[in-house]
């Protein structure tokens, strides 16, 4: 057992393994492997029955990933993780591992739009509904919900609006009626602590902070251990009534003695074991590379997205900036209520000229790249109103808060002078 540390900069580093027991290697090894032999059969079949954890096959856990998913555990203050294949795969199984067809859940309007997909329309087809809400005002969230509610969802720091979602304001409003709150965290890993705010689950696209190097697709989600499940049992049936995928166990009753682990030790033993988006033993060493700069990286992401928004305000082609540090009113409260340490390396901001003045910014650029990602250490730019966001019309592209002119950004760790000449130069050009 590894010593507990408590700062994220040493967590990333050494929680959760120390060194190979047979080989003293120092480096997580990739377990690049299918299988785990049972020792005899009362050990497999303690293993089957949970009345003994371990491995047994790498679709449901494998020792790489399980480092990993013990180090962002210990980074967000969890009791449990579970690594999967990609950031929606994570989104969809936080869920499901609620919702069946018939239930619903409340989520804010302001997310990812490969998540908003997701919730509207794949979890449409399969019966379960999701009830959109507008963050602004935390009441939304409660005025929505009715006796098939069984969760609320945010995002930290949604783009392209880059405003705080009120975490302790909807926690506090779910927690009497046993409704957990969700957290996406993936833009604010380290700055922002959900759990400390009253989130019950927390789900990361790794793909993006985390790894940090852009080469591998993951996704993981975080089990507080302090959401009691059977406060309102009628509230979570998943939990809380025999589960017929799991000899009928009664997930809040049977896991009691392995610790609060009930909600994600279902997310794994049914969920992953019966749709299996399992995240692969390389990717999870991938991402362990990438955890043990987080905090270091997360730290330049900040500092150089503060300098960023503040030469982009006082630029005369900047229409606005929408970055946590230069927003005002409750949004810059909720900024300095949530953030910690900085605000990360995401903003979004309006040129003025429009699309075409759109285009020739992002053309103008040398040093970012012009691709579809966030959170890399590299400095990243798109138009969403001719990429991601072109094939709706003016009126759509401003409903989800994207107009003709609007650029995000992913700020980089790259040398401030080199960013700033860059997006200088692009400026002048467009
Ligand atoms: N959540 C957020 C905030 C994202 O930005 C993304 C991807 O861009 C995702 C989830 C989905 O992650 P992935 O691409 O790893 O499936």
């Amino acid at each position: 057992m590894s010593k507990i540390y408590k700062n994220p900069e040493t967590i990333g580093l050494h929680a959760g393994w120390r060194k190979d027991e047979n080989t003293n290697s120092v480096a997580v090894p990739i377990h690049q492997t299918t299988s785990y032999q049972f020792d005899d059969c009362d050990h497999a079949a303690n293993l089957f029955a949970l009345s003994e954890l371990g491995n047994i096959y790498t679709r449901i856990m494998n020792p790489t990933v399980a480092v990993l998913e013990d180090r962002i555990s210990a980074i967000e203050g969890g009791v449990g993780a579970l690594g999967v294949a990609s950031g929606l795969a994570a989104s969809a199984y936080a869920i499901q591992n609620l919702c069946k067809s018939g239930d619903n859940f409340i989520s804010s309007t302001h997310l990812y739009g490969g998540t908003y997909n997701q919730f509207k329309n794949t979890f449409a087809s399969m019966g379960i509904e999701v009830r959109f809400v507008d963050p602004s005002d935390p009441q939304n969230f409660l005025d929505a919900v009715d006796e098939k509610t069984r969760a609320f969802y945010g995002e930290t720091l949604p783009n392209p609006s880059f405003e705080v979602f009120p975490i302790g304001e909807v926690a506090a409003l779910g927690k009497p009626l046993g409704i957990p709150l969700i957290i996406d965290n993936t833009a604010g890993p380290v700055i922002c602590r959900p759990f400390d705010h009253g989130a019950a689950v927390i789900v990361h696209s790794t793909t993006k902070y985390i790894g940090g190097h852009g080469t591998s697709i993951g996704g993981i989600i975080v089990d507080s251990g302090n959401f009691d499940w059977e406060a309102v049992p009628e509230r979570q049936p998943s939990l809380n009534t025999p589960d017929p995928s799991y000899s009928d166990a009664i997930w809040t009753e049977a896991v009691k003695p392995l610790g609060p682990i009930a909600y994600i030790l279902k997310a794994r033993t049914t969920l992953l074991r019966d749709l299996g988006a399992a995240m692969s033993p390389f990717n999870a060493f991938m991402f362990i590379q990438g955890l043990e700069t987080l905090a270091l990286r997360m730290k330049e992401h900040s500092k150089n997205g503060a300098r960023v928004a503040e030469f982009l305000q006082n630029h005369p082609k900047v229409e606005r900036v929408s970055y946590p540090s230069v927003a005002d009113g409750f949004k810059k409260e909720r900024a300095d209520n949530y953030l910690n340490g900085g605000c990360g390396g995401l903003m979004g901001f309006e040129i003025k000229g429009g699309l075409e003045s759109g285009k020739k910014f992002i053309e103008s650029l040398e040093m970012f790249y012009h691709v579809a990602n966030i959170g890399d250490s590299k400095s990243l730019a798109i138009h969403p109103a001719s990429t991601t966001h072109s094939q709706l019309n003016e009126e759509e592209l401003l409903s989800g808060g994207v107009s003709p002119g609007y650029i995000r950004l992913s700020i980089g760790i790259e040398h401030i002078d080199d960013i700033l000449e860059d997006l200088g130069n692009a400026l002048d050009n467009s």
